[in-house]
């Protein structure tokens, strides 16, 4: 039974959700079964009131997404969102008095069921999350969320949860209003309960109540109606339009403030399947839920291997990343030793975790005591002997391999002859770092991105002869600090760096081309990319790309290989030996200012703008099919060893547009032979850079998918 009830002596019925076979609760067919039988069992004259709580640590996480996603048909999500609202209206206007006994998170779902209780009360805790994160996968509360939170809090802020999604804390849900009350533990939160039906005999929503307003007034009130002529464009200048969830949240809402509740209900249902239909849900679906929680259940993790934790840390470098590194990984509760070759310097890498802690405590994140006790967990040194008995070391230093070489032998020296040895390099493969090691099968690859502490991805490089209970450790560890690991195969540019760099290098190009600087950029955004081509490339430094580049021919030449230089480079080439190196210096393909960066007016005079520009849409195929292409090449050439591992990099790494669901999930979902198409015509007018991936074509002639390989 999902829904188990037991009446207490005081005439409380409390019904408890408890999903079986499910780690968490989730609105699958036996729990709305399981609530649709509570308005009976409230009928009975022997029941006052009713408690709904969870059986589980969380209260309800929501929706169960893998039914939704055998929807094909748009009656099918319109009629599951009907189904569920009966179900709570019948719950919500039965009478008596039902309060949300919240003991854990509440989303979603999860948090519409509570909504539709007429009161609810949470403990206290602000680990506990409630929402409406639907829009984070191209969905929209579809169980009458948007119109009872319009009802309950009205049209701005209920736009605000919906569409923008994120967790309320449980104190500011009180101040708003969506809670009636705290509780300190699970005993507290159920005699409140019980103390609020006492209060409540006969309970109504505010919206069955005949002279029920909208809180700040409905869409026709002049300050509604202000807010409203302004929100679509604050929203669409954030999304360009990418992500129609947004834009039916704010519909539902708009149109829910000119109906009655019941009305506004099924236009709700009607934007839901909207949603779930959309190709935009179903690419995020895919890979932003069911790869990604593939991935943290290890997909990509060797069987076998017996899991381990890192319990002390070494890390060589105490520079930038080595810095972030020793934070987070303090912050997970390891204890760490920071080295570099001068105890200021050393300290200098420990400071970095002093001056974020500093932060978070005077904004009340945390407590000096937790900033003290994650301070003394990082022991900075210049002594290798400190590394004795460290699980894991995590090379830092810099971009040098001679140097590379030297701290590995010296590590390695006084590590235990099972441990791992981590290189963080971004451009040096692995396999050649390895060659200094004496245990190169315990040598791995450790790109993490910068800044540390607030990137989500560790890319994992597996070396020639790196072995698969190395890979099993450093796999451990990076979900031991609370990072997400994908794992590629040693090879240039790894996965991140390489295709990362194509969509950069192709916004270069297009200003050789002569495209106006500003289409390009603002092409970039429209194609769903966090920062734009030419600006990013500022960031990165024009003159470390060179550095890069340079390092790379020798590299190659070294092996008798040569690579065609990428039309773009020389672009970069040029603005470096005019000084123009990028953002550190103030001036790449912008001007940086206290006032903030505008591009370079010279740039057009440098490359001048063609007396015709191509349209945008033109501009943002470049950019996609550009990394899309050289993804698919990674996952032929199988430096991808999953095409899960494809997609999460890509967002994560490098903020590919989340709409797509990643880089390989953009061909998997215009399809393959859309894809060949449209890449050859952009191959016969701007270069074989744009061929089809053979793997590509292949799919194309059988009908195939990356999907989960
Ligand atoms: P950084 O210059 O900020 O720090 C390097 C640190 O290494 C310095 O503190 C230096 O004193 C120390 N060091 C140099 N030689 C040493 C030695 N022999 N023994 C001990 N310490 C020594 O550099 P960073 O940006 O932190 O980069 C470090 C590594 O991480 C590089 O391999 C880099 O390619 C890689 N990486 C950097 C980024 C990034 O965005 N900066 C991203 C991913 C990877």
């Amino acid at each position: 039974m999902a829904v188990k009830t037991e009446l207490t002596s005081d005439g409380i019925l409390v019904a408890t959700m408890d999903l079986p076979g499910r780690p968490m609760n989730v609105l699958a067919d036996a729990l709305v079964m399981g609530l649709a039988a509570l308005p009976a069992k409230l009928a009975d004259p022997a029941v006052k009131g009713m408690i709904l709580t969870g059986g589980k640590a969380d209260f309800c996480a929501g929706a169960d997404l893998d039914r939704l996603v055998t929807w094909t048909k748009p009656e099918e999500p319109f009629e599951g969102s009907m189904a569920l609202k009966r179900v709570l209206r019948a719950l919500e206007s039965q009478g008596k008095p039902v309060v949300a006994a919240l003991n854990g998170h509440a989303l979603g779902g999860g948090f519409e069921i509570a909504l539709a209780c007429h009161a609810r009360i949470a403990i206290d805790d602000p680990k506990l999350k409630i929402g409406q994160p639907e829009v984070k996968l191209g969905l929209l509360p579809g169980g009458g969320g948007t119109q009872r939170l319009l009802r309950l809090v009205g049209v701005q802020q209920a736009m605000q949860i919906c569409a923008e999604g994120n967790d309320i804390p449980v104190a500011k849900a009180k101040s708003m209003g969506l809670l009636a009350d705290l509780a300190k533990d699970r005993d507290e939160l159920m005699a409140k309960a019980r103390a609020w039906i006492a209060a409540n005999p006969k309970a109504a929503q505010p919206w069955d109540q005949p002279k029920f307003k909208i809180p700040g007034g409905d869409s026709r009130s002049p300050a509604v109606v202000q807010m409203l002529a302004i929100g679509p464009s604050i929203a669409s200048a954030k999304s360009y339009g990418n992500y129609p969830a947004v834009q039916h949240i704010m519909s539902c809402i708009f149109e829910g403030g000119l109906l009655d509740f019941d009305t506004a209900c099924v236009v709700e249902s009607r934007y839901f399947a909207a949603c779930v239909m959309s190709a935009e849900a179903k690419n995020m679906i895919h890979t932003l839920w069911f790869q990604l929680n593939a991935i943290k259940k290890g997909a990509s993790r060797p069987a076998g291997v017996p899991r381990a934790k890192v319990g002390k840390l070494g890390i060589l470098g105490a520079g930038m990343m080595g810095g972030g590194i020793a934070y987070v990984s303090a912050k997970a509760g390891i204890d760490v030793v920071l080295l570099d070759t001068t105890q200021e310097a050393a300290e200098r890498g420990k400071a970095y975790s002093q001056g974020l802690l500093d932060k978070a405590v005077k904004k009340g994140r945390s407590t000096a005591e937790k900033r003290d006790a994650l301070l003394a967990r990082i022991k900075a040194t210049t002594s290798y002997d400190d590394l004795a008995g460290c699980d894991l070391v995590i090379e830092a230093v810099f971009e040098d391999r001679a140097i590379k070489a030297d701290v590995t032998k010296k590590a390695e020296a006084v590590l235990a002859a099972d441990r791992v040895f981590a290189s963080n390099t971004s451009t040096l493969p692995i396999t050649g770092l390895a060659q200094a090691s004496a245990r190169p099968a315990n040598f791995i690859g450790l790109h993490f991105f910068s800044p540390v502490d607030k990137m989500p991805l560790v890319e994992i490089i597996v070396g020639k002869e790196t072995s698969d209970e190395t890979l099993a450790r450093a796999f451990d560890y990076v979900l031991q600090i609370g990072k997400t690991p994908i794992v590629v195969n040693d090879s240039r540019g790894f996965y991140t760096s390489r295709v990362f760099a194509t969509y950069v290098m192709e916004g270069i190009a297009m200003l050789k081309e002569g495209v106006h600087p500003r289409s390009i950029e603002v092409a970039g955004l429209q194609a769903g990319m966090p920062m734009p081509p030419l600006a990013l490339q500022d960031e990165v430094s024009l003159s470390l790309s060179v550095h890069v580049a340079e390092q790379t021919k020798k590299d190659l030449a070294a092996e008798g290989k040569t690579l065609p230089e990428h039309p773009g480079y020389a672009v970069i080439r040029h603005l470096v030996e005019i000084g123009r190196i990028g953002k550190k210096a103030g001036k790449g393909f912008y001007d940086y200012t206290d006032a903030g960066k505008t591009l370079w007016p010279e740039l057009t005079k440098l490359y001048p703008t063609a007396a015709e520009q191509p349209a945008q849409r033109e501009l943002i195929d470049r950019l996609m099919f550009a990394q899309a292409n050289e993804a698919a090449r990674c996952h032929e050439e199988k430096v991808l060893r999953s095409a899960a591992d494809g997609n999460i990099g890509s967002i994560f790494g490098w903020g590919f547009a989340p709409f797509h669901g990643g880089a390989l999930r953009f061909i998997d979902s215009m399809g393959a032979k859309a894809f060949v198409a449209r890449a050859r015509e952009l191959a016969a007018k701007y270069g074989p850079r744009f061929e089809p991936a053979v793997v590509v074509v292949k799919m194309a002639e059988t009908g195939g998918r990356f999907g989960d390989n």
